[in-house]
């Protein structure tokens, strides 16, 4: 199986990219952070404070967290519930990112992702899977942007959706995630030595596309 690792931090348009360049070579697009935002999810739904180790672990007891695929597409589950929209909304970004800091809960997380990628031709994104998830993946993206390109783009994409956001209060809030991402003791958000890093502060979203998918093209 082809297995290509896409890492970088929150808001560097990873998502986006990958949905794309997946359909284009007919791989599956695997979405990791939409895991650690299920176990989130249900931690806030179980009034449980997501910065407490002993109280998210508790919740791991008989949850069941699994992704399935309609038309190559990723759909996340809690249980039976199909979370994937629940899972979008904002305050479950900082609740994903605290339970993706507790070992007990990467460990959880980790056959799966695992196993998706062992029975699959598949594009994987997160924040370790190059370093962790999949050290032998063929091909290792490394996809950043300044924060502050990584706010603008967000603070554009909620304002077009209608929603009354502050735009600093955004770049603060991707500034904390980043920072919380990469300084975790487990697994932090780091670019795998063989990885390549693709910088799109300057680059629109089409022409990055078109640069990430070139890369991948030369080396399948
Ligand atoms: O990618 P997304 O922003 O949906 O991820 C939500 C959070 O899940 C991230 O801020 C990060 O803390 C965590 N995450 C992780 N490892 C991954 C994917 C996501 O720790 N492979």
């Amino acid at each position: 199986m082809i297995n290509i690792a896409i890492d970088g931090p929150a808001g560097a348009g990873k998502s986006t990219i990958a949905k794309t360049v997946s359909k284009e070579l007919g791989y599956i697009y695997v979405d990791t952070g939409a895991l650690y935002r299920t176990v989130g999810l249900n931690a806030l739904r179980n009034g449980v404070d997501t910065k407490d180790a002993d109280g998210v672990v508790a919740t791991l007891d008989g949850l069941k967290v699994s992704l399935r695929f309609v038309n190559n597409e990723q759909r996340v589950f809690l249980g039976e519930e199909d979370v994937s929209e629940a899972i979008r909304q904002n305050e479950v970004s900082m609740a994903a990112s605290n339970v993706s800091a507790i070992p007990r809960v990467r460990e959880f997380l980790f056959d799966l992702q695992r196993d998706i990628a062992k029975n699959n031709n598949c594009l994987m994104d997160g924040r370790d899977i190059g370093t962790v998830v999949l050290p032998d993946a063929q091909i290792k993206l490394f996809l950043t942007a300044s924060a502050e390109a990584r706010a603008d783009r967000r603070f554009k994409e909620l304002t077009e959706k209608g929603q009354a956001v502050d735009y600093d209060v955004i770049l603060k809030e991707i500034k904390e995630r980043d920072y919380q991402d990469s300084h975790r003791e487990i697994a932090p958000l780091k670019q795998a030595d063989d990885a390549i890093l693709v910088d799109s502060t300057e680059m629109d979203l089409p022409t990055t596309i078109e640069y990430m998918l070139g890369i991948i093209k030369e080396r399948i």
